[in-house]
């Protein structure tokens, strides 16, 4: 019998849960309860998150409004919410995965499969660093990913919308998690290119905050369109020069195109990178972040950091005009405006 937990509980995670605990009650080779960790906080009424989901079988403060599902449980204590589980779902913004997998070593089942729903990679001193391999390597299981065009409150008021697993070799894992996920609303396909569809998932958040400076100088559609369209090229280049065996097609799922598409149009990246914009600069995205997203983290703004770090330690600055400025504009280094004149200059780099 298979036993989920949800290592995170934000406003994705909460819709995961969502999702998995409507499944899990109905598949015989599923256990029911579905438990989800969830990093305590203290509400302005004084009671604890985790109490009022445990009471409301709402997350009041990520996803207000919503019923997870009478299965889901949340639980403050990490160590204690994963200890059963043989099926771990990672979604908790990835500047917190590495903490949370120190904290994960030795405190879980051997025969555990994970599944990383996180955008972002980390950079260490040997190089770039995938989530699911960071997962892999610290836990010692084999984890997959799901990524795809999942604006969370979208697919909370369940309309339709796709997602991608990948997956390394273990098609059968694979199988399980699609099962796990797919909904009527929800329709999960899976692709053998774990690092394709990972990758898809992290830099579309930086091409996102391009998009957001377009907005934020109201420079149009066609600009905007422009702008993904560079972004895209730069994603499957940097992708394929950091993993050779990612496949053309994985740009074409729902992790590739789809969700560069919604990102730009409706992410959290862009919103907060337009009102960067028009502020001309003047407001931190620190600040924005807090202001406009209420707990909820930007990923766009620290990926583009580790990125640009790849890019420099590899001599490949000069290839990726677009993502470079992001960096430089996100840094304070540049103005916004200057997403345009970067962006241009693009040609035949890559
Ligand atoms: P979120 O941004 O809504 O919420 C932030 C979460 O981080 C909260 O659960 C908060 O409790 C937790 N947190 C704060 N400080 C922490 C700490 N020190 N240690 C651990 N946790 C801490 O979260 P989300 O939207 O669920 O995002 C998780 C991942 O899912 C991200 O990589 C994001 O890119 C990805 N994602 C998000 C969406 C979406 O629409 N929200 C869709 C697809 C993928
Ligand atoms: P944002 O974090 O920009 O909201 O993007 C959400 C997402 O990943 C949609 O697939």
């Amino acid at each position: 019998m298979n036993k989920v937990t949800i290592v995170g509980s934000g406003n994705w995670g909460s819709v995961a849960a969502k999702l998995i605990a409507s499944n899990a009650i109905k598949l015989s080779n599923f256990h029911d309860e579905v438990r989800m960790w969830v990093f305590e906080e203290t509400l302005p009424s004084g009671e604890k998150l985790t109490d009022v989901i445990n009471k409301t079988n709402e997350n009041v403060k990520y996803l207000p409004g919503v019923k997870l599902g009478k299965n889901v449980v949340a639980d403050p204590n990490l160590e204690r919410a994963v200890k059963d589980a043989n099926m771990l779902v990672f979604v908790s913004p990835h500047q917190f995965m590495e903490g949370i997998c120190k904290r994960l070593v030795g405190k879980i089942r051997t025969d555990a499969e994970g599944i990383s729903l996180v955008k972002g990679m980390e950079v260490k001193k040997e190089g770039p660093c995938l989530i699911s391999t960071l997962i892999s390597n610290q836990l010692r299981i084999n984890c997959s990913v799901l990524m795809g065009a999942n604006i969370a409150n979208e697919i909370a008021m369940e309309n339709f919308s796709e997602a991608t697993v990948g997956y390394r070799q273990n098609k059968e894992a694979a199988e399980k998690w699609v099962q796990l996920f797919n909904t009527p609303y929800f329709n999960v396909t899976s692709v053998e290119d774990v690092e394709g569809v990972e990758m898809c998932g992290t830099l579309k958040n930086i091409v996102a905050v391009a998009a957001g400076f377009i907005d934020g100088l109201e420079m149009g559609n066609n600009t905007k369109a422009a702008i993904m369209r560079i972004g895209l090229k730069e994603m499957i280049a940097f992708s394929k020069l950091l993993f050779p065996s990612v496949k053309d097609s994985t740009f074409f799922e729902s992790c590739g195109i789809a969700d560069l598409i919604t990102t730009c149009m409706g992410g959290r990246n862009r919103k907060v990178a337009e009102a960067y914009a028009k502020n001309r600069g003047k407001r931190s995205f620190d600040e924005l972040e807090a202001e406009m997203l209420k707990g909820q983290k930007l990923q766009g703004v620290l990926t583009v950091k580790e990125v640009y770090e790849v890019l420099t330690a590899r001599g490949w600055v000069e290839m990726f005009p677009l993502i470079t400025a992001v960096y430089k504009i996100s840094s304070g280094l540049l103005p916004p405006s200057a997403i345009v004149e970067f962006s241009s200059n693009s040609h035949n780099r890559i």
